[in-house]
């Protein structure tokens, strides 16, 4: 299997799964509220060795019929192996011209690292992008980020980021704050906690959903470990309750769902198992 690009439909829409490249984090990052002994218990249950994991940058490509729109535009050059996305693109015949949407679901390196080209200019030159307004108000205010567990460099990072790739855009942005149609087909929801303007989507094309809940949880494991955070979440409470409330709805309505850092292809679904949830991914053979 290619593990960068997944193709896969939603009713009639054609949908993309694209990986911007990988990083390793230490695995405190994704769970830093746990205990280290029931932390390295949960990793060994799922036969991850304790220390780093390792997770994908997935943006998703949704062609509607009418419009091509791009779901983050992945790290950038975050990392040495990210900043995949253009070139994933192009090897299946998008170019950038091509997306005429782009939706940020928020202002994390991860997400907007590749909004811009090298010279600073809107890397996806006829597009919309699309964010929620709390969360571009957020980052424009150039924020402390004091309540956040991570180093002074960390959130230099986000904030560089934050300012390199978001103020070129402004000519192109377009700001949402309630809940409403993107495009026929992909609502935007708030999803506040990991940050202030954190959206999810809901994707739906004749009786065939897909959710789009980016951040909401970072990893499978926060499906059997609703309470556990990560150094990321701006807002623990209120991500913990976003959470609970998506995977809630998510398997009750038995809907597909894509997680940014989920294991690529980052598609599945959320299955009830008492009062948490398991990740059934798909299975991809593509
Ligand atoms: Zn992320």
């Amino acid at each position: 299997m290619n593990t960068e690009i997944y193709r896969f439909k939603v009713g009639s829409f054609k949908c993309i799964a694209v990986s911007d490249g990988s990083i390793a984090y230490p695995d405190r990052t994704f769970f830093a509220n746990a205990s280290k002994e029931r932390l390295e218990q949960v990793l060994h249950e799922h036969n991850i060795q304790p220390g780093e994991i390792t997770v994908p940058y997935t943006c998703l490509v949704i062609n509607t019929g009418r419009h091509q729109v791009l779901v983050d535009t992945g790290a950038g050059e975050l990392a040495p192996n990210t900043g995949h996305l253009l070139q994933n693109l192009r090897s299946e015949g998008i170019e950038p011209g091509d997306i005429d949407t782009v939706i940020l679901t928020h202002g994390h390196p991860d997400h907007i690292g590749g909004n811009i080209d090298s010279e600073g200019k809107p890397a996806f030159p006829n597009a919309r992008y699309v964010m929620w307004k709390d969360e571009w108000d957020f980052w424009a205010s150039e924020p402390s980020l004091e309540q956040l567990e991570v180093e002074e460099e960390i959130k230099q990072v986000l904030l560089t980021f934050a300012h390199k790739n978001l103020s070129p855009i402004q000519a192109q942005l377009h700001l949402i704050d309630r809940e409403s149609e993107i495009v026929p087909g992909i609502l935007a929801v708030a999803a506040p906690g990991h940050t202030p303007g954190h959206m999810t989507l809901a994707i739906s094309s004749g009786r065939e959903h897909l959710w789009h809940i980016s951040d909401a949880a970072l990893y499978p494991i926060h499906l059997e470990q609703p309470d556990w955070y990560t150094v990321f979440d701006l807002v623990p409470e209120q991500a913990m309750a976003t959470k609970r409330q998506l995977l809630e709805r998510a398997s009750t309505e038995k809907v597909m769902v894509i997680a940014s850092h989920f294991p690529f292809p980052s598609l599945g679904h959320v299955i009830q198992k008492g009062d948490v949830w398991q990740w059934q991914p798909i299975e991809a053979t593509g």
